[in-house]
């Protein structure tokens, strides 16, 4: 059996497109799962609109997310093989010249060379469709060059598959209706047709193809977000694939092993943000802590003066159950673990209401109970609800919860007082309380 090859040519007209990406990464999953080679072609011979930016661009978010190329080609630099292919289709009389009106300047004109269509019915095989029958006759004579040394996509695409022994095309259900054409130009060719598979567009929730007014399309974007490689590689293994089992998440070796051509849906594949956010969060979960601390921007966390790595520690749990992407990460929602925090006395009113005299009567209870218990009793969290739940529950819970939670926090919305008094520590806690209690009076 010949040696699976796939490709993927991006034209370095824009930067790397989440659909050029998910592209990239089933090409690479195919090749990878049959031992074959993963190609990546440059495809810049659209001088006016390509750049090395966008190249540099493509290549490094591709690398990023680790998906790495065998082999690496720039379109403009093979242009000899395309000559000669436009050569041998002028020569065979598969194709002619022909002298015609410039589209673009009036009373110009200019010279292009095009295929001689001998019309007829193409029927393809695709692995994710199935049979796809395309009548060619209304394509007519189509141009498949300006010059010798100026071919348009069609044949530049057949020669260099052909010549870069490409077995495999898969690529967005977009390109569908070129394949008739490209099939004529190589069988003009005498070339053996690769096998295609077209993949479902992404779209966006209301079904119209995903744009920049769906929201973020580049691969730089999602970087810039924080989602890890894995995350955003796996959903977009998921977009139109459905595993067998259950399972959904999966690094990239596993999806080597699991993906599958033939599960590809053929309708488009919605995106969704918070699926991503759900598959990235379960990729961050599996970071081990040093490497999620390495993701966090902590700049300011650590500078605040009671910050010591050992309460960060403690502190990360709150941080990872809360966060989708690292982006999500607001360092006032735990700022308070780490300086004392500042509010005014009315915030310790449970709903603005009551008086701030019970208030103090019920901070000198939890103070008070808090202070007799052991010190293992405060990395127990049950110990801790334990010691104040029955006088809380007979006055109010939230008239003595809230004002604790909030003397510790100076925050509206913060775990619960418990978590908070076991991170804190026995003296830090109680000096908390006393201040309170000093505000107060
Ligand atoms: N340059 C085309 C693109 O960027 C390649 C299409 C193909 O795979 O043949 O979509």
């Amino acid at each position: 059996m010949k040696k699976i090859r796939t490709r993927v040519p991006p034209s370095p007209t824009g930067v790397l497109h989440m659909g050029t990406a998910r592209t990239v990464l089933v090409n690479y999953l195919f090749a990878k799962k049959h031992g074959g080679d993963f190609v990546l072609r440059s495809e810049d011979t659209d001088k006016e609109r390509s750049t090395k930016e966008f190249e540099d661009n493509i290549l490094e978010g591709l690398k990023w997310l680790g998906l790495d190329h065998d082999e690496f080609y720039r379109q403009s630099e093979d242009i000899e093989h395309h000559i000669a292919a436009i050569e041998k289709l002028l020569e065979s009389g598969a194709a002619y010249e022909s002298e015609e009106e410039s589209k673009k300047e009036e009373g110009k004109k200019v010279m292009v060379i095009r295929l001689k269509n001998p019309g007829k019915e193409i029927t393809f095989n695709d692995i994710v469709r199935g049979d796809v029958t395309f009548d060619t006759t209304e394509l007519g004579d189509f141009v498949i060059a300006r010059a010798k040394d100026d071919p348009l996509y069609h044949l530049a695409v057949v020669v260099d598959d052909e010549r870069m022994g490409i077995t495999h095309v898969i690529r967005g259900e977009d390109h569908i209706s070129n394949t008739p054409r490209q099939i004529l130009i190589q069988e003009a060719l005498g070339y053996e047709r690769p096998i295609y598979a077209h993949l479902p567009l992404i779209l966006g929730a209301d079904k119209s193809k995903l744009s920049k007014r769906h929201g973020a399309t580049s691969v730089d974007e999602y970087r810039q977000m924080g989602y890890t490689k894995e995350g955003f590689i796996n959903y977009l293994a998921l977009l139109g694939w459905h595993p067998v089992g259950e399972q959904e998440i999966f690094t990239l070796k596993e999806l080597i092993e699991e993906f599958d051509l033939e599960r590809v849906q053929k309708g488009g594949a919605i995106f969704s943000l918070e699926k991503l956010d759900w598959v990235n969060k379960e990729h961050l979960n599996k970071l081990s802590d040093k490497e999620y601390l390495e993701g966090l921007d902590l700049s300011e966390i650590e500078n605040l003066p009671q910050f010591s790595s050992e309460k960060m520690e403690k502190v990360l749990p709150i941080v990872r159950e809360r966060l989708h992407k690292f982006s999500e990460f607001d360092k006032d929602e735990i700022a308070f673990f780490f300086a004392v925090p500042e509010y005014e006395i009315e915030d310790l009113l449970f709903k603005g209401k009551g008086d701030l005299k019970d208030t103090k009567k019920h901070l000198e209870y939890v103070k008070k109970t808090l202070s007799e218990l052991q010190n293992d009793a405060w990395s127990d969290l049950e110990a801790l609800k334990a010691s104040v739940w029955d006088y809380a529950s007979e006055v109010g819970r939230g008239d003595v919860l809230w004002p604790l939670r909030y003397c510790l926090s100076g925050r509206d919305k913060s775990p619960d007082p418990f978590t908070i008094l076991s991170i804190l520590g026995r003296e830090e806690s109680l000096k908390r309380i006393d201040t309170a209690l000093e505000k107060i009076s």
